[in-house]
Formats: C-alpha cells, sequence, structure tokens
C-alpha cells in the first residue's frame, strides 16, 4: 500500500516538467494520492494540463495566487469535489528579473509588494481557504524555500526577504492551525535548474559552488525534495510541524 492512500492533495505550481511541484505529484499519485493540481494560468496550461493527463490527476484547476476571487473559487471547486483535503504543496514563488540582480539596495517598492505577495502572503491566503477542508484530518501543508531566506547569497535580493516571510509565515501557521491538527511545513531546496531559478542572477555559479562544497559534494534532484514532501505529506510525519528541512546536500550545515 502507498504512504498516502486514501489522501487528497492540492498542489500548486507546476509550470513545467522541471518544477518542482512536477515531482511532487509524480511521488505522490506513486503513492496512491488523489491529486489536484493548482496553475498560474493560460501561459502555462499547454504545459501543465498534458503533464496531468498523463498522471491521472483528478482537477486541474487555474488560479493566480494574487487573487482572493481565484483563490475561493478554486477551494470552492475542490471543497464539491472532495468534501476535504488532507495535504496542500505551495510551490510558488515569483519576482521581477530586474530585482533578481545587482544591488539589493535598489529593490523596489513595487517589486517588492509583488514579491512578497506572490512568493508569502500566497501561503496565508491559502491556509485561510483550506483551514476548513483540512480541519480534523491530521492535514498537512508544504511549502518551498531556500537558504537565501537565511543568509545573503547574491542576486537572491527581495526573494531572500520574501522566503524569510515565508519560513516565519509557517511557523505562525503551524500554531494558528495545530490545534485541528494541521500540520505545517518548509522543505528548504539546494539549487534546481527551473523556470523560477532561471531568473536569478549567477544561478549556475552558486549551483557548482554547492556541488563542490557541501557535504554530499553534488546537487540535488527535483525527485529527492518530492520524498521529502511525500514524508512530511504523509502520517510518518505526524508529529513534525513549524520546521524547515532542508535537502540540499546538507550544505546549509558548512562555514567555510
Ligand atoms: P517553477 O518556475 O517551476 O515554479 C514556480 C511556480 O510558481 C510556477 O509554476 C509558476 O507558474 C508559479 N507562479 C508564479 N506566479 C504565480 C501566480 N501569480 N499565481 C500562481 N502561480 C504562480 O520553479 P521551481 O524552482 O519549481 O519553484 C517552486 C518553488 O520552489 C518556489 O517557491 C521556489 O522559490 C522554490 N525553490 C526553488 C529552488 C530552485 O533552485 N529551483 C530552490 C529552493 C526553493
Amino acid at each position: 500500500m502507498g504512504l498516502l492512500e486514501g489522501k487528497k492533495a492540492l498542489i500548486f505550481g507546476v509550470a513545467n516538467d522541471k518544477s518542482i511541484a512536477w515531482a511532487v505529484a509524480e511521488a505522490y499519485r506513486r503513492e496512491g494520492a488523489e491529486v489536484a493540481l493548482a496553475y498560474a494560468g493560460e501561459a502555462v496550461a499547454k504545459r501543465v494540463i498534458p503533464l496531468a493527463e498523463s498522471i491521472g490527476v483528478s482537477l486541474t484547476i487555474p488560479c493566480d495566487v494574487r487573487s482572493d476571487e481565484d483563490l475561493a473559487a478554486l477551494f470552492d471547486q475542490v471543497g464539491k469535489a472532495w468534501g476535504g483535503l488532507d495535504i496542500l504543496v505551495h510551490s510558488v514563488a515569483f519576482a521581477n528579473k530586474d530585482e533578481l540582480k545587482g544591488s539589493f539596495l535598489n529593490t523596489t517598492r513595487e517589486g517588492f509588494a509583488m514579491a512578497l505577495d506572490i512568493s508569502a502572503y500566497s501561503l496565508i491566503a491559502m491556509c485561510k481557504y483550506a483551514e476548513p477542508l483540512l480541519a480534523g484530518r491530521n492535514g498537512s501543508i508544504i511549502a518551498m524555500t531556500y537558504l537565501g531566506a537565511q543568509k545573503v547569497f547574491p542576486n537572491y535580493n527581495v526573494m531572500g526577504v520574501a522566503k524569510a516571510a515565508l519560513e516565519a509565515s509557517v511557523r505562525y501557521l503551524a500554531e494558528a492551525m495545530g490545534p485541528d491538527g494541521t500540520r505545517v511545513n518548509a522543505i528548504s531546496a539546494g539549487p534546481l535548474r527551473t523556470l523560477a531559478s532561471a531568473g536569478v542572477g549567477g544561478f549556475n555559479q552558486i549551483a557548482g559552488h554547492v556541488a563542490g562544497k557541501a557535504p554530499l559534494r553534488r546537487n540535488i534532484s527535483q525527485e529527492e525534495v518530492a520524498n521529502a514532501a511525500l514524508y512530511l505529506g504523509s502520517d510518518l510525519a505526524a508529529g513534525v510541524t513549524g520546521e524547515v528541512h532542508f535537502v540540499d546536500s546538507g550544505y546549509n550545515i558548512i562555514g567555510l
């Protein structure tokens, strides 16, 4: 029997087959979960819909996480179809390319608001809509973060601030949702080649450095992140909440 047999999982953030969220969707289907995908909109639909069909996804719904209207409609549809929810995966981030290069001092008011809205506030909004569906089911919420929340990386800039807000939100949400039996955790992934990371200036340099210095002397894969999301989504992690769990070949423990 699969680790997620009988569970229903809603996953945000598949844009293509390199997306971390896609590896999570595949792992969750493999382990017996029913899966719904929420995708950003028309721009990614032509890639997301065939992928969803290829693994027997139950629902595929467009949702711009900046829109309360979209979120309300999405959770309404999920509630009607499933009557409840066991796992919610937040694998969404965005900042304007201009904000992800050069000096952090050039961060704009608009760029800051947009990055924090899409990459951090969206988790809080999702949790609010999902709460009644998750309550009393040992629910699990998982967000994707990066070490740039805690340490300074060149060019990561406003996204580091957004990830710091996301990680703090994970702790506050864990406290707020704990009484309902819902757990909230984050996975801090090492650098992976995806659409999102392509927007970060000097990404290749960061990935090369990690491969040379991390205890495992290599970069990680989307599948390794997905397997951690499998653990956190399953009842194996029933006692774990409010955590930031690193899947980064151990890079975060290294001082020099
Ligand atoms: P990705 O580009 O495949 O995923 C990002 C997703 O965010 C896309 O599906 C995109 O459509 C979605 N998105 C952006 N704006 C949106 C909006 N307004 N409404 C709805 N969806 C929106 O890249 P990824 O690397 O798989 O990123 C997934 C998560 O993992 C992000 O939170 C990212 O910060 C995090 N992460 C990535 C890395 C890495 O190196 N790739 C490392 C650590 C953490």
